[in-house]
């Protein structure tokens, strides 16, 4: 949305584009497409609250800000009797599918993903065998470090989150940056469906690798240790109800008529997966449907 290390502190509106004036739009050039991410797209949005848009800039619905939702996680290492060489070449990243679907978890919506932990779980090096893997001092810490080095196995799995009332992002009403821009606050609750999914993603994983032939896991992590913030979606959410959304499938504003939002904060539910190709696939289709409004100038 801006030139390189340019901060946008707020939006300002109404404006006029196009052929169109009458439609309520921001005072911009033609579009102004807004891409800063599911916590800085509504932190800006809700900071540009000004009398044409009381609640926030796009907020008509009120759910800038709602439906946030981060990535469920857990990963699980285990030894194996078997010099496997684990830490040897590019860090693996075989993918199992299996349980990737909406319903792919009895009784639970939303899928999961697994797969070979080495680069969540920091495995690939002597230090973090050192520190984690091997235990003793002197002479016994260097058996043990022989007797261990290659051989974890972690599993790692990710999945799916979906919205719920207690995960959003509003501002702090008196933390501010360096700006004077007020800061996002990130509320994140794990609701019952995500508690399920992570029993079911803990229990599949200790049993892959009770399968592959390893001990009892001596170390596991759980989504607040390792991944929640690292795949980050909603807040700006997509629909086609003007009512309970902030876009429409173009990622044009439903009110707005110049605004765009191309980021991870339009997507309604999360899909356990890493998000980045989907994140630009929408952002080509937002384009060409700008390239085409523009052409027929009603932008
Ligand atoms: C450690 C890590 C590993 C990841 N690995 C993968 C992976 O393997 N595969 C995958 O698909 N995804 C991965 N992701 C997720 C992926 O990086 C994000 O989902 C994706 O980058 C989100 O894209 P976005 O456009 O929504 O936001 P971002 O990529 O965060 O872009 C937002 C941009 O807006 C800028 N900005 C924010 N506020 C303002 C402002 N007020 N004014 C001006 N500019 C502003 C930011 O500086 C930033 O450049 C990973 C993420 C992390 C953190």
């Amino acid at each position: 949305m801006s030139r390189p290390s340019c901060m946008g502190m707020a939006i300002a509106s109404p404006g006029s584009a196009g052929s169109t004036p009458t439609v309520p739009s921001i005072r911009c050039g033609r579009a102004l497409l807004l891409a800063c991410g599911a916590v800085q797209t509504p932190r800006l949005l809700l900071a540009s609250a000004n009398a044409h848009a009381p609640q926030g800039l796009a907020n008509e619905s009120g759910q800038v800000g709602r439906n946030f939702m981060e990535t469920l996680a857990w990963a699980s290492s285990a030894l194996h009797p078997d010099a496997l060489g684990s830490h040897r070449g590019v860090p693996s990243n075989g993918i199992c599918w299996d349980f990737n679907a909406p319903d792919a978890i009895p009784g639970t919506p939303g899928g999961v993903r697994f797969s070979v932990g080495m680069v969540e779980m920091d495995l690939a090096g002597p230090i973090n065998y050192a520190r984690r893997v091997a235990s003793g001092w002197g002479r016994a810490h260097r058996a043990a470090m022989r007797n261990s080095f290659g051989r974890v196995l972690p599993v790692a799995s990710i999945g799916e989150s979906l919205p719920n009332d207690g995960t959003y992002i509003d501002l702090d009403s008196h933390a501010r940056d360096a700006h004077g821009l007020a800061l996002a606050r990130i509320h994140s609750r794990i609701d019952e469906p995500e508690l399920r999914r992570l029993v079911f993603m803990a229990g599949k994983r200790r049993k892959i690798l009770q399968a592959a032939g390893t001990a009892k896991p001596f170390e596991e992590f759980g989504t607040y240790d390792t991944f929640n913030a690292t795949h980050v979606f909603g807040t700006c959410r997509m629909g086609s109800d003007a009512r309970h959304s902030v876009v429409d499938k173009d990622c044009r504003s439903h009110r707005w008529r110049n605004l765009f939002i191309v980021d991870a904060s339009v997507f309604p539910s999360s899909g356990g997966e890493s998000p980045s190709l989907t994140i630009e696939a929408l952002a080509i289709r937002a384009g060409a449907h700008i390239r085409n409004l523009l052409a027929q100038r009603e932008l």
